[in-house]
């Protein structure tokens, strides 16, 4: 078993008031070894804990002063310190078997870990989940939870995983929900398999018997041109429509019976149908935002908030492997928008330790008040702690785009390339070209004080197949687009398409043939850096001395939706 690592240690923190140092090895915590940083949050939580650690092969014993709830102020390597749970199904859709060769080894990891699921929303088919496992996370309270469902029939199910503990692993489902855990769903459909009255049939047997689980994402497969399975197949329109039909009827259902919707189809099932997307109401606060479920309608709220000041929409991934997101990987066959805290397969490169920190309860001992802050907490190491219990998962981002070039000095007027997916360019084209449209209205009618912008659709040839989600572009593709696209322009990139500064190929933006920005993948920031954009192209185009106060951004608040 691997120790945690140290990598960061925070100025003026009890960590390093203690004499901690990045490389320092961790062997215990006040006697006890962690398993994955959920313990070590645990475990660092309680005041003046003591550390046994191996610095140049020599073991050292630290006495840590600080109180209970402090943070230590450290950050360590990784997110699971002994082996990660790995799956044992071998599922025809599972998108890992339809990753082209010569990638990262780690991207080939079919994870099934119940941990991974809380730390980063990956889905378990719970085949591995065992009765201690059930233990800890009631105990720890380990909330929320993703489970692949796929099927309620256990031959079915059995079948889809090709694992006969499928028939059966389900029953850890009832076990979780009867004991209080929130736990979110999915289905990835796969024609001719699961769809029709299989799905019909899930529907109701989750309703029968899995009535408290909190959301369930029904997704399409993802197939890649390196797939290897004669049955696997993208959906028709049609099969799209009768899917969403068929969801669309059950929320009404739920909604009768639960007086919630709880089912919910995929945005792609909607753009592959050719229908309008549900109305932003329908996903509530957004809680499958994250598997592709109303990131069309979360991205378009973020766009048109933001010149408001208001705050857009919302509020997991797919560690099984079994869907993909919009904007993220799924590597299960279900493709998904998501906007990931960390990027594609964020979990596999190493897990940044500063996204978790447990948070003490007063009075109760760290994180067993049973109850779970989802609304995330600071990710820095000088986090201030709440009275909550632990948060794991980080939080949707927002924030300053990043360049991954210096662009200074170049004029404010370029013309805007927004490079994304096929299904994000579905999403994106209206929404920029709407806002050109009310921003010339604004001008006077003059398009040449508004800058040019528009999207580019980076067709995904490295993985082909169906696969359109922003999150799986490679940076062969992004190269291949900007190879032939015109110099001078401002070309952004979303960050989704990154982990660790790199594309899924391993190609860096830097890498690129033209330089481009690298921009937070939410509707706010692309809206706030269009603003910016027409903002100073109006301030370029008043007279020498002249004020560019009134200019677009500020004239922007009140656009109507
Ligand atoms: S889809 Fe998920 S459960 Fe199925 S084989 Fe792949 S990783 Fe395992």
């Amino acid at each position: 078993m691997s120790r945690p690592v140290v990598v960061a240690v925070e100025p003026g923190s009890a960590a390093e008031i203690a004499g901690l140092a990045p490389g320092d090895e961790v062997l215990s915590i006040s006697g006890v070894t962690p398993t994955d940083v959920i313990a070590w949050q645990l475990l660092l939580d309680e005041a003046d804990p003591t550390l046994e650690v191996v610095r140049d092969g020599h073991e050292i014993v630290m006495e840590i002063a600080k109180d209970a709830g402090v943070p230590l102020g450290a950050e360590v390597h990784a997110a699971i310190f002994d082996r990660v749970q790995t799956c044992d199904n071998h599922c025809e859709f599972c998108f890992i078997y339809q990753l082209p060769p010569g990638l990262r080894r780690s991207l080939y990891l079919k994870d099934d870990d119940y941990r991974l699921s809380f730390l980063y929303g990956n889905f378990t088919t719970l085949t591995r989940f065992t009765e201690l496992d059930l233990e800890r996370v009631l105990d720890e309270r380990l909330s929320p939870l993703y489970v692949s469902i796929h099927s309620t029939d256990p031959v079915v199910r059995a079948r889809m995983l090709r694992n006969p503990r499928g028939a059966t692993s389900l029953r850890w489902l009832s076990a979780l929900l009867d004991g209080g855990i929130e736990v979110h769903g999915q289905v990835v459909v796969c024609p001719g398999v699961n769809d029709g009255q299989v799905l019909a049939d899930t529907l109701a047997g989750v309703l029968d018997r899995y009535p408290s689980l909190a959301t369930l994402a029904v997704v399409p497969l993802g197939v890649s041109s390196h797939q290897r399975e004669p049955a696997m197949r993208p959906h028709t329109a049609a099969e799209a429509a009768a899917v969403v039909d068929m969801c669309e009827q059950w929320q009404q259902h739920y909604l009768d019976v639960l007086g919630r919707r709880l089912v919910f189809a995929a945005d792609e099932y909607y753009l592959l149908a050719g229908r309008p997307f549900p109305a932003a109401e329908t996903y509530g606060d957004f809680p499958m935002h994250e598997d592709g479920i109303g990131m069309a309608q979360a991205f378009s709220q973020e766009f048109w908030a933001a010149a408001e000041g208001t705050s857009g929409g919302r509020g997991g991934h797919d560690g099984c492997d079994s869907g993909l997101r919009v904007d993220d990987r799924g590597s299960d066959g279900g493709i998904r928008q998501r906007a990931p805290a960390a990027g594609f397969f964020s979990w596999v490169d190493g897990a940044p330790a500063q996204g978790y920190r447990a948070v003490r309860v007063p009075g109760h001992g760290a994180n067993r008040s049973g109850e779970i802050d989802l609304d995330g907490l600071p990710l820095s190491l000088g986090s201030t702690p709440k009275p909550v219990s632990v948060t794991l998962r980080t939080s949707p981002r927002r924030g300053p785009s990043t360049t991954s070039r210096p662009t200074d000095g170049e004029p404010a007027n370029r013309p805007i390339g927004i490079l994304t997916g096929t299904y994000g360019a579905a999403v994106l084209a209206p929404l920029v070209k709407r806002w050109r449209f009310e921003a010339t209205s604004r001008e006077g009618g003059s398009i040449t004080s508004v800058p040019e912008a528009r999207v580019i659709e980076v067709p995904n040839q490295f993985f082909g197949g169906n696969i359109g989600v922003t999150g799986l572009l490679a940076g062969v593709d992004v190269a291949a687009v900007l190879a032939s696209a015109p110099p001078g322009h401002r070309y952004l990139v979303p960050d989704v398409c990154l982990s660790g500064g790199k594309f899924l190929d391993g190609m860096t933006p830097a890498e690129l043939p033209r330089p481009v920005e690298i921009v937070p993948t939410n509707g706010s920031a692309l809206r706030e850096l269009l603003d910016a954009a027409a903002g100073a192209q109006s301030a370029a185009a008043l007279p020498s001395g002249t004020s560019p106060a009134g200019s677009l951004t500020s004239r922007t608040a009140g656009v109507s939706r």
